[in-house]
């Protein structure tokens, strides 16, 4: 980026900061993030407003309400409409601060998918199985793997008159390309892909209500690894390698899976791949955007911004649900438990991508461990000043993370299993830079 550009954001975080910053410190920082870190220049200042307390920028939620079917859902839709089937239905009463409280919950059903829901103000809703409903206002999570599509008091639910939804069995098309592992993204349908098998087990299953066994594993080519499920026993074993034609593609949140089906083909062959890497592989951020996710990848990059949700949290001794003034969406009123997390937004210059990291790690890469954060937490009477503390120690650290990359409205979110800081020291270099500009005056 050149001076005039620089010059532009600059102006227009001093006017935010407003004395907060000098603006030579100001100015260093924007140029190294921006033209030695290679972060964008939205990042960057989002990175700096939130490290010298200009914050109230990084809300990117939109209120607009949409109508999505079921497979377009993500599990962080905070607004949307679905028409679909009733296609089980069940009502309970739970307890929430020693009152009841009637909550529906079952499954939903279109043409393109079927995903569990709750209606949390069931008291005076009525639903029939098999009926067709419009769910107006509704919010989804993500729980095991699954979307779940959720309806608190702002949403509503109004019986769909005259509409009719068909909930097939998985529609699948007939092509199939030959792919490399590498390649295989969420959407592609029917694929013919070549494969050593890494790891094999057998399962048992219940598929509308009747049992089944299930192979699963992982397979891979010299390009990459994928899940994989059988449905029917090829015989599998690990260290062989198949000719697999006609499987299906589906990506749970953006993570592609191989489902080798009734309508596949599969025979042994011999490969050429040599070695396989198991470990990670390196990614950029644009990598990852393009696939919509992965296994066991790795980004290296700056932390710009801490997402909230980090710091001290609180979770339902019973389903791990992070709940707020404990009580769990779930289970009313609950004893929670601590724990510590970071959401981090990790920044490579070619995007940015959230990482969710567990509370080893967290503790590990700040200092602050769980008891110190809650002892914060109660000399301060206040928890969120576990996340300011930590927000000073990460923000603008260049990090290499590794871990599952699942999407969904955000842009791809990994789910770290391994973080270390790079050697780089922000402020050293900061500091470098600028006794350097320095003695050149
Ligand atoms: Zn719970």
């Amino acid at each position: 980026m050149n001076d005039e550009e620089l010059r532009l954001h600059f102006e227009e975080l001093k006017k935010e900061l407003n004395g907060k910053i000098e603006d030579a410190q100001l100015m260093k920082e924007l140029n190294t993030y921006i033209n030695e870190y290679r972060v964008t220049a939205e990042a960057a200042k989002r990175g700096i407003r939130r490290k010298y307390g200009a914050d109230g920028s990084s809300s990117f939620l939109t209120a607009d309400t949409l109508s999505k079917k079921i497979e377009e859902l993500k599990g962080t839709e905070i607004n949307v409409d679905i028409t679909a089937k009733a296609v089980y239905v069940d009502k309970k009463q739970i307890t929430v601060r020693g009152s009841p409280k009637t909550i529906i919950s079952g499954i939903l059903g279109d043409e393109t998918g079927t995903a569990p829901f709750t209606i949390w103000e069931g008291e005076n809703v009525d639903l029939e199985k098999g009926g067709v409903y419009l769910f107006k206002s509704a919010y989804t999570k993500l729980w095991n793997e699954r979307v779940q599509i959720n309806l608190g008091s702002r949403g509503r639910v109004e019986k769909a008159e005259g509409i009719r939804v068909d909930v097939p069995e998985r529609t699948i098309t007939l092509e199939a390309e030959e792919v490399k592992i590498g390649e295989i993204k969420e959407g592609m349908g029917n694929v013919t892909v070549t494969g050593r098998i890494m790891s094999v087990e057998k399962r048992n299953i219940t598929v509308k209500g009747e049992a089944k066994t299930v192979y699963s594993g992982i397979m891979a080519d010299d390009s990459g690894k994928i899940q994989f499920s059988a449905w029917n026993d090829h015989g599998l074993k690990e260290g062989e390698s198949i000719f697999v034609k006609n499987a299906y593609i589906r990506a749970w949140r953006g993570i592609p899976q191989l489902n080798l089906g009734d309508k596949c083909e599969v025979s042994r062959v011999d490969d050429s791949f040599g070695e396989i890497d198991m470990t990670v592989s390196k990614k950029t951020v644009a990598d990852i955007i393009s696939a919509g996710g992965g296994l066991d990848l790795s980004v290296t990059g700056t932390v710009v911004d801490l997402r909230a949700g980090s710091g001290l949290i609180w979770r339902c001794p019973e389903c791990n649900r992070s709940v707020l003034n404990g009580e769990c969406t779930a289970h009313g009123r609950v004893e929670p438990v601590t724990d510590l997390r970071m959401k981090l937004i990790i920044d490579d210059g070619t995007g940015a991508i959230s990482a969710v990291v567990n509370r080893q790690d967290t503790e590990r890469l700040t200092g602050i461990t769980l008891a110190a954060a809650e002892g914060l937490a109660k000399a301060r009477g206040n928890p969120e000043i576990v996340a300011r503390e930590i927000a000073e120690l990460i923000i603008m650290r260049r990090v290499t993370a590794a871990g599952n990359v699942l999407s969904d409205d955000f842009g791809p979110m990994m789910i770290v299993s391994g973080v270390e800081i790079e050697a780089v020291d922000v402020a050293a270099e900061a500091e470098k830079l600028y006794s350097e500009v320095e003695a050149a005056l």
